[in-house]
């Protein structure tokens, strides 16, 4: 459910700056500017990692202002996500409070420990609200109660309409997707604070605004700081991989692509010098050449999945147009929801014909003159 593996690394990556080169390890915080500090995770099942962002926050208690932090994201489930966050407690945290956890969007490694972290760790040292975007925490809230074993048998259909016949791999996606987010995301808070489109809130000193955006998740929050010049992007843009578009089983027939680059474009009207903090990779500068660089990148692939469609071809066909390396089995499922997202951006205007065949399998191809 999180971004990766299957997206291609940026090769114009060089036109994007870094202002920091050093990296926090796991259980510590680096102060990239006062009050405003990144964290980072290791989830144990892969070579990957999610930043996270605390900052400086304070309320109003019975004696006056309570200073602590408010974490964007979370984290995944996970003894080793729980032992950095302990040891972050007992160091940097100094005896203060989270006093807020927000979300940005309900996939695993965001939300994973919000139910763990509002409740103030292993100690149950505070209770602190969780603000979310009212679709995302409906998401993680029905996916996490999901006990319905047949979510795996549904990937596994919705994969195998799509052309992926390998009964090995089949068999392995059914163990892999009956139970696999409440593994990660055990629990979700019982209630939450609403996060809408334009809000505008305060993080200690600093006034943020809320900018939802669809295509990679249903509601994705990202927060913009004017005064700051500051974009907490979440997964919506990122400075190494492209962001996770992609057709899942819940919603076969989504058009996620042009939703999501409908929603990069509400990023343009940002400063140019905007200092963009992603989920993955590294804090950088670059956010209108970034948006520009996915435009182009989605036009490019659309071109080769509309050309290899001059016959029939199912997503499964169209993965190795798209992604020219080996894939493993889970780099292989994005990798299919990505190419099914393509092949349906062209479905819907109309410039592809879905095809039915008796066995239930879904092929496209280019739509004949006289239909267009
Ligand atoms: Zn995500």
């Amino acid at each position: 459910m999180h971004v990766k593996q299957g997206a291609p690394l940026n090769p114009l990556e060089h036109q994007l700056a870094y202002p920091w080169s050093e990296i926090p390890a796991a259980g510590t915080a680096f102060t990239l500017r006062p009050g405003l500090h990144w964290l980072r995770m290791s989830p144990p099942f892969a070579l990957d990692h999610i930043n996270l962002w605390l900052l400086d926050d304070e309320i109003d208690g019975p004696h006056g202002k309570i200073r602590g932090f408010t974490a964007i994201d979370c984290g995944i489930t996970s003894e080793a996500t729980m032992a950095a966050w302990e040891r972050l407690f007992d160091t940097f945290f100094a005896g203060k409070p989270l006093l807020r956890v927000i979300a940005t969007h309900f996939h695993p490694d965001h939300v994973g420990l919000a139910h763990w972290l509002t409740r103030g760790g292993k100690q149950h040292r505070w209770r602190a609200p969780l603000w979310m975007s009212a679709a995302e925490y409906g998401y993680a809230r029905f996916m996490s109660a999901d006990a319905d074993d047949s979510r795996g048998d549904s990937q596994v259909k919705h994969f195998r309409r799509h052309g992926l016949t390998d009964a090995e791999s089949l068999a392995k996606l059914r163990t892999r997707g009956t139970g696999y987010y409440r593994s990660l995301v055990p629990a979700v808070p019982a209630a939450y604070r609403r996060i809408s489109d334009g809000e505008q809130f305060d993080i200690g000193a600093r006034r943020f605004r809320a900018i939802v955006g669809h295509g990679h998740s249903v509601e994705h929050v990202s927060l913009y700081c004017e005064s700051d010049r500051l974009l907490v992007s979440g997964d919506m843009v990122l400075p190494r991989i492209s962001t996770n578009v992609a057709v899942y089983d819940l919603e076969p027939d989504a058009d996620p692509l042009p939703r999501y680059l409908r929603s990069l474009d509400r990023y343009l009207p940002l400063p140019a010098d905007t200092l963009v903090l992603p989920s993955h990779g590294k804090p950088f500068t670059g956010l209108h050449t970034r948006v520009m660089q996915q435009h182009q990148h989605h036009a490019a692939r659309l071109a080769e999945v509309l050309a290899a469609c001059s016959t029939p071809r199912s997503a499964a066909d169209i993965v190795p147009v798209l992604f020219k390396r080996e894939l493993d089995l889970h780099q292989l499922t994005f990798a299919l929801g990505e190419s099914l997202a393509h092949l349906h951006a062209l479905w819907h205007e109309g410039r592809l014909q879905r095809l039915r065949g008796a066995d239930e399998s879904i092929r496209f191809v280019v739509a004949d003159a006289a239909r267009a």
